[in-house]
């Protein structure tokens, strides 16, 4: 296990996204500055027009891996009912896909769709999101494998996002083969939903293709209770790291942290403490 880069410290970015090619050159090399080998790029709709050759030279000349998050569908009702909410998921999905083999890499995550706060959620209208987000990745699954690369959904699997739990999620992930689609396990989200982590591992154990790690308590407000650096929630990130081992994942440990550049540095170092330490 490594641990890898996907937020910037805060204040980095002195602006708002989106941000520019130039401006994600620079995150590149302060994740490189502060020791990490790996990063995730995305969400996509902070950025525009990444110059995929330029990066891939400057990543290259760092040794780095990388790999790219596409983010979420964030109207699941726009999405589920109308064609410029399908295809405006559609390009996005197929912009990451397309990115992700310009800077050769091999794996491109997904949020999957939810509902906002505005939307009036219904049974029917939630089976319309599902079918249409099924017949998307049936799509995108297929363009991407022609270039070997892997799509993994990201576990968000309660409300307001389109599955009703760890095993509804799990029943429509396996609708794929485990080769083609993975599962990119957000931990922090996960544990504060009030999922059982151990559970989660297992149930995901043959799709696990990367990881969030951010800490997390169980308050309700997910945006106070969720991506705290290490040790400001309630996880137990020695045991988590041994169910991960258990469960066979050689992954990232990908870093969704709110969090000064320090913070960031002490949670890096906290989880290569605790990867080092047990065999
Ligand atoms: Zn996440």
């Amino acid at each position: 296990m490594i641990v890898a880069l996907h937020s910037a410290p805060k204040g980095f970015f002195k602006a708002g996204p989106p941000y520019n090619t130039d401006d994600l050159l620079r995150f590149v090399q302060k994740a490189a500055s502060l020791g990490f080998k790996a990063i995730q790029i995305g969400p996509l709709r902070n950025f525009v027009s990444i110059e995929g050759e330029r990066l891939r030279r400057v990543l290259d000349s760092l040794n780095m891996e990388i790999n790219v998050h596409v983010g979420g569908i964030y109207d699941a009702k726009k999405f589920a009912l109308t064609e410029e909410g399908y295809v405006a998921a559609q390009k996005q999905i197929h912009y990451g896909i397309t990115l992700c083999k310009e800077i050769s890499s091999t794996l491109v995550s997904i949020h999957p769709p939810f509902f906002t706060a505005r939307n009036k959620v219904n049974n029917e209208l939630l089976s319309k999101a599902r079918a249409r987000f099924l017949q998307l990745l049936k799509a995108e699954i297929d363009f991407a494998s022609h270039s070997r690369i892997k799509i993994a959904l990201e576990s968000f699997c309660y409300s307001p996002f389109i599955f009703g739990g760890l095993h509804d999620f799990a029943k429509f992930v396996s609708e794929f083969p485990s080769e083609k689609l993975g599962v990119l396990l957000d931990v922090g989200h996960v544990y504060q939903a009030g999922i059982d982590l151990y559970e989660a591992a297992h149930v995901f154990k043959h799709r696990l293709l990367n990881i969030h790690i951010h800490d997390a308590t169980l308050e309700k407000d997910y945006r106070k209770a969720t991506h705290l650096p290490i040790g400001k929630g309630t996880i137990n990130f020695p045991d988590l790291i041994d169910l991960l081992r258990e469960v066979g994942y050689e992954g990232w440990l990908t870093l969704e942290i709110r969090g000064s550049e320090k913070e960031i540095v002490e949670s890096k170092k906290f989880l290569e403490n605790v990867i080092c330490r047990t065999p």
